[in-house]
C-alpha cells in the first residue's frame, strides 16, 4: 500500500508540474468500499484520515468501529430515506443531485441542528446508468439549494464517461471546471464553491489537469475490490 501510494503522489506531482500546480491543492481520498477494517487502519496509519464510501451501511458499520478516529465522505448515490441515519456521521456528501434529496437532507439537517455540507453532482456525460444533473440544469438546482438554510454547497463532484482513450476524458472535465468557476463568481449564498471532485485510478492526472482538487482513488491504493464480500 505505501508504494502505491507513493506511486499515486508522483503521478500527482508530475500532472501539477504540467500545468503549473502546485501539489499541495490536491486532496488525496482514498476509497475504502468494500475493503475492510484492517485495510483502513493501514491506510491510518500511512496518515490518511478522511476516506470515500459509497453504501450506507458501510460508513455506519466503519463508522461504529472507528469513532471519531475517522472521517467520511459520502461519494455514492444515496436515498432520501437513509439521509437520517447518515446525515450526522459523513463530513460531506458529494451526491447531491435531485431535489428530493435536497428537501431531505435540508429537514434532517434542521431536525438535528446541524448544516449539511454537499457537492453537487454532475452527470457530465449525460450517460443514463449514471446519476448526477445535467449541466445546464446546475445553475437552477444551485440556486435551489441557496434559498435553504441547513444544506450548504461546497463544490461539484462528476464521474466522467469510461474511455478507451484516457485523453477522451479531458473535455468533460474541462467542461467541470468551466461551470465551477462560472458558478463561483455568481456569489451565491450558502455556496462557496471550494472543492472540485473528479478524477478515480485510471484518469485522475487527466481530471488534475484540468483543474480538480479532490481525487477519489480506490484501486490503485488498495487494489482491486472484491465485491463478493459485501
Ligand atoms: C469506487 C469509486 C471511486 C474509486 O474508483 P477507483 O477506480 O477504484 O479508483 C471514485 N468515485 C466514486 C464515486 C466511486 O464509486
Amino acid at each position: 500500500m505505501k508504494s502505491n501510494i507513493n506511486n499515486i503522489r508522483e503521478k500527482i506531482s508530475l500532472a501539477c508540474k504540467n500545468v503549473n500546480r502546485d501539489e499541495k491543492e490536491i486532496f488525496l481520498l482514498p476509497v475504502s468500499k468494500t475493503v475492510d477494517v484492517d485495510k483502513i487502519q493501514e491506510a491510518i496509519d500511512l496518515g490518511f484520515n478522511t476516506f470515500g464510501e459509497n453504501k450506507v451501511q458501510e460508513i455506519l458499520k466503519k463508522y461504529e468501529y472507528f469513532e471519531e478516529k475517522v472521517k467520511f465522505h459520502m461519494i455514492g448515490h444515496l436515498q432520501t430515506n437513509k439521509v437520517k441515519s447518515i446525515i450526522d456521521k459523513v463530513e460531506l456528501i458529494h451526491s447531491l443531485d435531485r431535489i428530493s434529496l435536497l428537501d431531505k437532507l435540508d429537514l434532517e439537517a434542521k431536525n438535528k441542528g446541524i448544516i449539511v455540507k454537499c457537492l453537487v453532482e454532475v452527470n457530465i456525460g449525460k450517460e443514463e446508468s449514471k446519476s448526477g444533473i445535467f449541466e445546464e440544469n446546475v445553475f437552477d438546482f444551485i440556486k435551489e439549494i441557496s434559498k435553504r438554510d441547513n444544506v450548504f454547497v461546497n463544490g461539484l463532484m462528476t464521474v466522467a464517461p469510461y474511455c478507451e482513450n484516457i485523453e477522451d476524458t479531458r473535455v468533460y472535465f474541462r467542461k467541470m471546471k468551466s461551470l465551477f468557476d462560472e458558478i463561483s463568481k455568481l456569489n451565491l449564498k450558502n455556496v462557496d464553491m471550494k472543492i472540485l471532485s473528479m478524477g478515480m485510478s485510471n484518469d485522475f492526472t487527466i481530471a488534475i489537469e484540468e483543474g480538480a482538487n479532490l481525487i477519489r482513488i480506490g484501486t490503485s491504493i488498495f487494489g482491486k475490490r472484491n465485491y463478493i464480500k459485501c
